[in-house]
């Protein structure tokens, strides 16, 4: 069983799913697929190194795509190198952006995450702080027991540590509220949007 995580950026699979692979780690192999190194915002090879060193708290295989920081493109290219990766891995599940996204490089990568996982029967969509308002969870993962190992997955990004939405008290206060939301106060949950199960 492998769960595959498509993220833009090297940190954006940490703010979105971290915990939830943290839980399925114990009986899921775990690979993440980064779309840039997300260069714009520090040093192409200390973000690749960061992302390499959060996804070794899961023991995850990461591999880097290399296109541009912000201009991540929607085409033929991209989604047919994603799909090479989707026929090897044969991912039981696959977890992407959501397509509704204000950064134009979480939109595309969603996009291209649809279109070249036809074949996997689980697609979701995780949230990160730029994930639009119309974001509607229907799927719940109680990470509490793995919440410490998500703060510890964000802090390998030392150099977003000045970011502003880089706050483990809000991203806290979002898991919170998720948890309140899904009718389980005092808990730390992650949330999703269901695209796709087939059973
Ligand atoms: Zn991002």
């Amino acid at each position: 069983m492998v769960v595959l995580v498509v993220g833009a950026h090297p940190d954006d699979i940490e703010f979105g799913c971290f915990g939830t692979l943290a839980r399925l780690s114990k009986e899921t192999s775990i690979h993440f697929i980064v779309l840039s190194a997300g260069e714009l915002s520090g040093p192409k090879n200390k973000r690749i190194q960061e992302c390499k060193e959060s996804a070794k708290l899961l023991d995850a295989k990461v591999t880097f795509f290399d296109y541009p920081d912000g201009g991540i493109p929607v085409n033929v290219e991209i989604i047919d190198k994603l799909r090479f990766y989707v026929e090897k891995i044969v991912p039981h599940a696959v977890f992407t952006l959501y397509p509704n996204d204000t950064h134009q490089d979480h939109r595309n990568a969603s996009k291209v995450t649809i279109s070249s996982c036809g074949n996997v029967d689980e697609v979701l969509f995780y949230e990160v702080p730029s994930t639009e308002r119309d974001f509607h969870p229907n799927v719940f993962y109680d990470v509490t027991d793995y919440f410490g190992l998500k703060e510890k997955s964000l802090r390998c990004h030392k150099t977003q540590r000045k970011k502003s939405y880089l706050n483990l008290t809000e991203i806290r206060g979002l898991a919170e509220y998720r948890a309140y939301q899904c009718g389980r106060n005092s808990r730390l949950f992650e949330a999703f949007c269901l695209y796709r199960v087939i059973k």
